[in-house]
Parts: structure tokens; sequence; C-alpha cells
């Protein structure tokens, strides 16, 4: 889910290139030659001084290409600019994808202290390239008569991505957008530490006050030497409480801390944001940053964001309202003649009518689900899908023992390489995303990524049974895996993710859909005790029951893409993130906000993804999409998935995203499957376990509307 944010250090890194130096570029040469040679990125066991070596390498290398590249008399070509162009950019990406894992994931804070430093050092390079004129102006000469499309469309989205950084400008201008660009960053770094220092708790008189928890949750929060038990904002402590306490006080007081963490610390580092995007997008000629900001992406205006708001309203609020109408009549039975619900209630109310209209209790399915088999299982239903052969490299060395190197194969031949690093431990990154390590260059550099994610280890008297959600997310971040593993490309600049920006999370948030599927499901979800393969019954009763709250969830996220959206889209002096968020959450919601609470302090997209949250709907209307071309009943089917491949995931970002959509489904993408999967636990409701009083009431409310 994280991989937004890297997604925004990688567009820096992308403008702004070797070096593990001769050693990489001999071993991308012999794997060139059809060698599998290409050694583990941690196969010299650096220590700090050797990280510290590799990096400053890299930047030196990407230096020299630089030089070379200023230093080319006559004619400009692809061979003598571009050439040592996209090796800045190769040697760049290297060096910024290796120090951002290493500060997430080192077990060690020294190391994760110095990997930090080191990715501003190379943010500070990728930055100062992004303004170098004279690298521009070589690259807008080189003559692109008779070359390949991709790298006519590499040269071309490079050149856009230079102005918009405003490298046009003149040097005093520069200077000033050097000074917003850092300033920024301190900006959004102080906006994500206000928000991970401000871990808020309360505490409860004693163990009564949490009835309604699971056992294991009880049994894990003791009371302390003063006989009370404290309850944090962390997400394993907060969101049991929140579904589960049947304490209303509890959950409400909860929710006021959670809703209130980096409140109001972090209201001026926001204005200070978008006050300082605001400058940068005058200087660079938009009248809103919202505008400047999506002018390199899919979507390409503030007005299509704003016009894609509304159509997600509108597919969203009907189906919604039914919900709204379950919910409240959970609510009236322990409140008879309660009018709204809260936001702080939905988690509860939500929980309850999963219980009892779709009669499913997630922890039915956990059985299913232990650790072991289900990676196993992610593994085989992406190798199948994907045609591919995944081998590990047993005894590989990594960061921590915990650590696994897996090769791909496609055909017999080694096309890259994956590590997954699953377990939880002290200091490292808390949840799940695909990190990038190299990336991959046909002929030349194999790609290599990890997945950082956090399931509890299995152990002798336990074997880590995993819930369904985060079996989802294994899924989700599989499918960044894969897209960043077929994509590679004749240049580093256009391989793996690095289209628009607002692409990136359509390939993942379809390959969650196989998670729904019980011809998938059976392959791998098999009793830990019995070896019973999952009950079709229950694989029915999770999908209708995850199916619930779809409508309420989009516009839920509608109304936070509203609020990033509008929080961007103005003059600074107009902004009142208060009543801004006050009003989008009345405008897209049906439930009401808690009084008290400052959400939009605590939510850090503000910071990285800025007036882009939008992203995540926008994706998902062209994952639910892409499902269309499946066949639902055999998501297994290989002729689908192997055209897919080809088509959607090859490419990488040689093209536009725009095109790739258009090229796998024949026309852009719309609305309608994006509605059928929002209202499938309604179209659904014809079985055993549906209870009909229920539907009366929510046609009545349609009736109503
Ligand atoms: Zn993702």
């Amino acid at each position: 889910m994280v991989l937004e944010k890297k997604m925004s250090i990688l567009k820096t890194l992308r403008v702004a290139a070797t070096g593990a130096g001769c050693a990489a570029w001999l071993a991308g040469a012999l794997a060139a030659a059809g060698q599998t040679t290409q050694a583990p990125v941690w196969s010299s066991k650096p220590d700090i001084k050797a990280f510290e070596k590799m990096e400053n390498d890299r930047l030196e290398a990407a230096q020299r290409s630089i030089d070379q590249l200023l230093a080319v008399k006559g004619q400009r070509t692809t061979e003598n600019t571009l050439a040592p162009y996209d090796e800045i950019v190769r040697q760049y990406n290297s060096a910024g994808y290796l120090s951002l894992l290493l500060q997430q994931v080192h077990p060690d804070a020294a190391y994760r202290d110095s990997a930090t430093a080191m990715t501003s050092k190379v943010g500070a390079a990728s930055a100062a390239l992004a303004l170098n004129q004279g690298v521009y102006k070589a690259l807008a000469a080189i003559d692109l008569t008779g070359v390949d499309s991709a790298t006519k469309y590499y040269v071309q989205r490079q050149l856009l991505e230079f102005r918009l950084a405003g490298v046009d400008k003149d040097d005093a201008t520069r200077v000033r957008l050097k000074e917003l660009q850092d300033k920024l960053v301190d900006l959004q770094s102080a906006f994500d530490r206000n928000i991970s220092d401000d871990q808020r708790s309360l505490t409860v008189d004693s163990a009564a006050e949490l009835d309604g928890l699971p056992k294991d949750y009880i049994d894990a929060h003791k009371p302390g030497p003063d006989g009370k038990i404290k309850i944090t904002t962390n997400y394993p402590d907060a969101f049991p409480v929140l579904t589960f306490a049947k304490s209303d006080a509890l959950r409400k007081r909860l929710y006021l801390e959670f809703e209130n963490r980096a409140f109001p610390k972090n209201r001026d580092v926001l204005m200070g944001m978008v006050r300082t995007r605001y400058e940068i997008a005058k200087i660079i000629g938009y009248s809103s940053w919202a505008d400047y900001n999506a002018a390199d992406r899919m979507i390409g205006s503030a007005k299509n964001i704003s016009s894609f708001l509304q159509q997600l309203d509108a597919a969203a609020r009907p189906v919604a309202k039914r919900e709204y109408a379950l919910l409240m009549a959970e609510k009236q039975k322990l409140q008879p003649g309660a009018k709204e619900i809260f936001d702080y209630e939905s988690f509860y109310l939500r929980e309850l009518v999963r219980r009892s209209q779709f009669d499913f209790d997630s922890s039915s399915v956990r059985p299913y689900l232990p650790y072991q088999r289900v990676k196993q299982g992610v593994l085989d239903t992406a190798a199948k899908l994907f045609g591919l052969t995944f081998k590990q490299e047993p005894g590989a060395p990594a960061w921590d023992p915990s650590v696994e190197t897996w090769d791909v194969f496609d055909q017999g031949k080694m096309i890259g390489r994956f590590y997954l690093d699953l377990q939880p431990r002290p200091g490292k990154f808390s949840h799940a995303e695909m990190t990038p390590v190299l990336d991959g260059i046909r002929g030349k550099q194999l790609p290599e990524a990890v997945l950082v994610c956090n399931y509890a280890a299995p152990k002798a008297d336990d074997p880590g049974l995993m819930d369904y959600d985060d079996v989802v997310s294994f899924f989700h971040e599989f499918g960044h895996l894969m897209h960043w593993t077929l994509s590679a490309q004749r240049w580093a600049g256009i391989s793996g993710i690095s289209m628009e920006s607002d692409f990136g999370e359509a390939p993942s948030e379809m390959l969650e859909e196989w998670m729904h599927s019980p011809q998938v499901l059976a392959t791998f979800a098999k009793h830990y005790k019995t070896n019973e393969g999952i009950p079709g019954a229950l694989v029915a009763r999770m999908n209708r029951a995850d199916a619930f709250g779809r409508g309420t969830w989009v516009l839920g996220q509608n109304s936070f893409s509203a609020l990033s959206f509008d929080l961007y889209n103005a003059k600074p002096e107009g902004v009142d993130p208060d009543a801004i968020s006050l009003a989008d959450d009345k405008k897209y919601m049906l439930r009401v906000t808690t009084p008290g609470t400052h959400a939009y302090a605590s939510f850090g997209h503000l910071g990285g993804y800025s007036s882009a949250y939008y992203t995540y709907l926008w994706d998902k209307v062209i994952a639910e999409d892409f499902v269309t071309k499946f066949d639902r009943a055999n998501l297994l089917a290989p002729q689908p998935a192997a055209r897919y491949r080809k088509i959607v995931l090859e490419p990488g970002g040689s093209m536009s995203a725009n095109d790739l959509v258009k090229n796998f489904l024949g026309r852009a993408q719309n609305m309608d499957a994006l509605q059928h999967w929002i209202s499938e636990e309604f179209e659904q409701a014809a079985t055993a376990t549906w209870h009909p009083p229920a539907i009366a009431a929510v046609i009545q409310i349609q009736r109503a509307q």
C-alpha cells in the first residue's frame, strides 16, 4: 500500500543515474550473455562503511556520466546523449532504492540512520540534476528521426519532467525553486515524524471495560502496577477496540485520541506545505498545485480530478445508502430512535452487520490460512498466472537472516530476482510495501525488488494463522512485484513502474481479486490441523461479508481524495484545513464527523500524495475494469493472463498508461465494473444467509430517496 511514498521519491530520482559500478555492470553483461550471474544485492555483506562507499561510488559514476554527456560535441544522438543520461538515471535509482530499503529494514539503528542520510544525499543530487540546464538542452537537441517509439516517448517525457521542475527558468528563479523544494522535503518529513511520534494512549480501570474484544487481545493487555490497562493508538491496539469493544464510551474516547494524533502541530506544517507548493506551481505557470501536480499524470488536470470525484460519488452513493440503512438498523437495536451514525461507530456497526446479515466471523477463516501455505500459495498462483518459475536461493546473504531470496525464470531463462522480508522486527517499517532494488534493463541488468511485510512468524506450537486482510495485502504487494519483474525495458528510465504515477496501484489492486476466487483459494487454503480444503460455502460467506461496506468505503476514500484535492486547489489564503475537512465529510459521507476530531493532522498522504490521493480510487476503477477481461470462473486460465502480461505489464513506462489501458480494454476505462464491484453484496443477496427483513428495510430507504 505504501508504494505511493516510494513513487514520489522515484519521481524525483527519475528526473534526477551506476555504479555498483563495474561489478554490477559486469554482472549485467554476463546476464545478457544468458548467464545468471548477477549477484544478490547483499552478497558482499556490506557494513555501514562499505554501504556508504557503494552509494558514493554510484553518485560519482553518475557525475562522470553527466560530465561525459555535457562534453559531447556536434550532433546529439541517442548513443552519445541518451545512453549516458540513462546511466545517470540507473545510478541514482540504484543508490536511492538501496538507501530507502535499508532505512526501512536494516536491523541496526545506526545503519538505518546512515541509510536515511544517504537517501537525502541522493535526493539532493537528483534534484540538482532536474534543474541542470545543460543536461536539459542536450536531451532536447537529440535527433529523434527514425528512433523507436519507446525511446522517443522516453525523451519527450523526460523533457516534460524537466520543464515541470523549472529547468528553463532564469538563474534566480531556479535558486528559489531549489529553496522551495528543500523546504518542502523538510516540511514533509516533519509532517510524517509528527504523526509517528505522537503515539497516544488511554487507560481503562479493568478488563470488564474491554468486553467484546477477543480473548487473545485481553490476555495481551494485562493491568499495570497501578491496576489500570493501557490502550495505545497503534493500529494493532486501536482497531480491535474500535471494531469489537461493546463500550460505546471507550470506542469514542479512543477514536478522539486516534483522530487527534499530530494535532495541532501538523496544522501549521500542512499550511506550510500548502503555501510552498502553491508558490512552486505559480512559478512554473499553473494556477494551482493540484493542476500542476496533475500535469504528468494519467488524469492530466485539476478539472479532470474534480469530475472524477463527482462520477465516483454518483457510482457509490446509491449502494452506500443501502449499507447505511443496515448500519442504522444495528444502531437502532442499541439506541432506539437513533437518527445518525458517527464515524467512530462505523467499525463496530459494520462488524455487527457482518455477523447478523452475513453470518460471517472473520476468525473462522484463519485456520485455513497458515503462513507457510499462504506464502507458497501466493507464489504458486503468481507463477502459474504469469507462466513463470520461482526458485529459492538457499543461504543467500541478506540484511536479516529471515529474508528469503528467490530467482525468477521465464522458460528456463532467469529474468529477475525478489526478496521476501515478511516478518516483523524492532525498528522495521511496519506496514506492507514492494520496494525496488534494481531497474530491469534488457540485456544489462535484471530487475530486483523486495516485499516488505509484517506477518507473524510461525513457531513450533503456532503455524502463524493469517487474517484474511493480510492475505489480500500479500496478493496486492505481489501484484506490484510482478509488475516490476516483468517490465524490463531497453532504458532504466522507462522500465518498471516508471509510467504516470497514478497508474501504479492498478496491477496490484487487480491481483487482490484472485484472493476472492474459490478456485484459487482451493489450491492452498487448507486447514492447518486436518488438511481439509476451505469449504466453498465459507468462501461464499466471506466474499459477501467482504463486499459489505464497499459503497461506504468508496465514499470515505472519496472524501479523503476531495480533502487532498481541495487543500491544494486554491490560493493558500483561503485554505482552512478544519473547514475544508468538515465540508468534504459532509458533502461526500453519509455518517457524521465526530466533533472534536482533526483527522487531517494524521493523514500522512497529504504530504507524499499531496493533491493526488484520488489515485487509489482511479486505479481501483482501472483494476476492476481489467478483471472483466479475465474469466471469473477460471482466473488461472493462461490466455487472458498472457495477454495482460504482454499488453499491460511488459511495456513498463515505454508509453502512456492511458494507452496501456486502451490497448488492453479496447477503450478507456469506465465506472461500470467498479459499480458492479461496489454492489456485489446486494447482487448476491438471494442466498440462504440473506435475511429478508433487512432487505425490506433497505428497499424502504431506497424508496425514500
Ligand atoms: Zn500498492
